[in-house]
């Protein structure tokens, strides 16, 4: 654990909090940072900092922006009546980038995990079901993982939603089960959006 330099040591640690960074890993990249030019690890520094500072959650879809409302929620040209929801604001990367989808977003941050003990009360479902009941909503796309605790989730909030009448379809399994939406190629995605179903 001591084996460097206090400043050495701090770094480490801190790198190796980051997830998939193992302490060999951490050691690695505090030496390269050591031996970085100063304007580049100035420029990361600020990089990190900034992101911290300038991205806020967007109030209405819960993803994350560099302004509240974002530009998909502010966008008049988008289908104000669907909206798709993910687990996670990469999800909606992914989904922005096939280009077939013109309707909103909403970003659970996550998804009912009891095992880990995220209840349904840890992710943003009071905050889709409080847009429901102020937005003129007539669809609801599940586009949650392809993994046991996303088909839970999605049948979960199917469930409080399907009484007030709108319409709610899950994306079709085009993904691999166990997969990632974040990874897929884009035909992957595409078909999955194009065969979803009523749940
Ligand atoms: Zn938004």
């Amino acid at each position: 654990m001591n084996d460097y330099s206090n400043p050495i040591n701090r770094l480490i640690e801190e790198l190796s909090k980051l997830p998939g960074v193992g302490r060999k890993t951490a050691q690695r990249l505090a030496f390269h940072i050591i031996n970085m030019k100063d304007e580049d690890v100035t420029a990361l520094s600020e990089a990190i900092k900034d992101v911290k500072n300038e991205i806020v959650r967007c109030s209405i879809c819960c993803n994350i922006s560099d302004s509240d409302p974002c530009a998909i929620c502010n966008n008049s040209h988008r289908d104000n009546t669907t909206i798709c929801v993910v687990e996670d604001p990469r999800d909606v990367a992914a989904m922005e980038r096939i280009k077939d989808y013109n309707g909103k977003y909403h970003v659970l941050n996550g998804v009912i995990d009891p095992i880990n003990g995220v209840g349904p009360d840890m992710i943003n479902i009071k905050e889709l079901l409080h847009r429901l009941a102020n937005e003129d909503i007539e669809e609801i796309i599940m586009a949650t993982n392809p993994t046991i605790e996303g088909e839970a989730t999605a049948m979960y909030i199917a469930r409080l939603i399907k009484p007030m009448g709108i319409r709610v379809t899950r994306i079709a399994h085009g993904l691999p089960v166990g997969g990632d939406i974040e990874y897929a190629d884009d035909v992957t995605i595409s078909k999955a959006l194009e065969g979803r179903r009523e749940i």
